[in-house]
């Protein structure tokens, strides 16, 4: 164990969440290292929808006006069913900034912030031991024998967090709804504008966003089949499926994925999300331990908004260190640490609850086929998200 390391706060998991988590910390004067157990850092799925709630987050920190010369404002969308042609208005972009950013430009500038050495790369965190009764650090056990003591572990690794079962929150839970993600490079303009366009066609839904004037990410939502897992394996597969199953929808449509670059396509055969009632009744830490992202809360992209709720959960859990590590008056920093975690808890809980809640009855909706369940989720969201954007008008405060 490097002596060193027992000062600092511990981050596994370098994608979105991990990375903005180190870089809130560094802008509020804390040391953290990243563990991240890909030999580099990874942008999966092409693009990220960052919506008004995570363009605040970004600004507190201080990389949204470099981010904002990547992509384009999304200032109006339309909601269009292939069958009848019938258009409708989505409230995307009357809420405020809207944007669709490359996933690499996003990881590409929250790692160029962050001090030298802060991110190390080929670092697997197989096991923790919490003493959650003593005074004692955790101990973070690395896939080559290393073990660390830091004062403050946050598990930034996905939905399938080793982190989590440590804070008690176990399984995740998929729907059966399938995503395919891609890109398309228009020579001339692209004839989109600044508009986000979702097609529907019995239960198949294709949304587009323009990146610039002549780039556009695409997505697709579907039923998922027996055979998405091979075909995820293969990004030829994944065009012809996508191709396949968006059968009369406009030709433009058609041509778009015919068109899009092969690399860029992604399939997420398991949609996974964690249950909004186990969010409820679980702590978000223990000991000196706690979780952000979605390790602690991943939740199917049906509001697209896991990606800004991590950035909240960053900018959030800064400030909570920041204003309790400050003040620390035991030797061991220990109480200071806790304070600091249960304030982040208490800050996060009924956010990430009621997001994930939406989410969930958004994505129950489209994927079920039973009309009584349809029908409940509903009057759910008539009930209780009548407005649709509420959840991007969230202000996760100062940094
Ligand atoms: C199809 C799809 C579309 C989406 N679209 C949007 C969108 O438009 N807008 C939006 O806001 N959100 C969207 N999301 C959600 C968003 O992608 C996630 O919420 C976000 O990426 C979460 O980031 P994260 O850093 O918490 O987790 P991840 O991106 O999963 O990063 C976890 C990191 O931890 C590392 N790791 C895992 N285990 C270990 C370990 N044991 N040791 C060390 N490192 C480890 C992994 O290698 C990885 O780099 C979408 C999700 C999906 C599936």
């Amino acid at each position: 164990m490097e002596k060193s390391e027992e000062e600092k706060i511990v981050i596994v998991g370098g994608g979105i969440c991990g990375l903005a988590t180190a870089l809130a910390l560094h802008r509020k004067g804390l040391e953290s290292i990243v563990l991240e157990k890909s030999e580099k850092l990874r942008a999966t799925g092409a693009c990220i929808i960052m919506q008004p709630n995570g363009w605040r987050a970004l600004h507190q920190l201080g990389i949204a006006s470099k981010l904002r010369q990547t992509a384009l404002p999304i200032q109006s969308g339309h909601y269009i069913t292939v069958k009848d042609g019938k258009h409708t208005g989505l409230p995307v972009g009357n809420g405020g900034e809207c944007r669709c950013l490359r996933r690499s430009d996003l990881m590409k500038t929250l790692a160029e912030e962050l001090p030298p050495n802060t991110v190390r790369l080929g670092c697997k965190v197989v096991s923790i031991k919490v003493d959650a009764n003593t005074s004692a650090y955790s101990i973070l056990h690395l896939h080559d024998g290393t073990m660390l003591m830091p004062r403050v572990i946050i598990g930034c690794d996905g939905v399938n967090s080793v982190v989590a079962s440590i804070v008690g929150l176990n399984s995740s839970r998929h729907f059966s709804t399938c995503a395919i993600r891609g890109v398309t490079h228009y020579q001339t303009l692209h004839p989109f504008g600044t508009a986000f366009y979702l097609f529907d066609k019995d239960g198949v839904r294709l949304g587009l966003l323009p990146i610039n004037h002549n780039d556009v990410y695409w997505f697709l939502t579907r039923k998922l089949t027996s055979t998405d897992s091979m075909v995820s394996k293969d990004q030829r597969l994944i065009k012809e499926s996508t191709v396949e199953a968006i059968k009369g929808f406009p030709n433009h449509i058609t041509e778009m994925i015919n068109n899009s670059d092969v690399d860029s396509l992604h399939l997420t055969d398991q949609m996974r999300y964690r249950a909004p009632w186990d969010l409820l009744r679980t702590k978000f830490c223990k000991g000196t331990v706690t979780l952000a992202g979605d390790a602690l809360h991943a939740m199917a992209p049906f509001l697209a908004q896991g990606g800004s709720a991590s950035l909240e959960d960053a900018v959030v859990l800064a400030r909570c260190l920041s204003q309790n590590m400050g003040i620390s008056l035991d030797p061991t920093g220990m109480k200071a640490a806790r304070a600091a975690l249960d304030q982040y808890a208490k800050e996060r809980k009924m956010r990430v609850f009621w997001l994930s809640l939406e989410t969930f009855v958004v994505g129950t909706m489209h994927d079920t086929s039973a009309l009584l369940v349809r029908g409940l989720c509903i009057i759910t969201l008539i009930i209780l998200f009548r407005d649709k954007i509420a959840n991007t008008r969230y202000d996760c405060g100062r940094l």
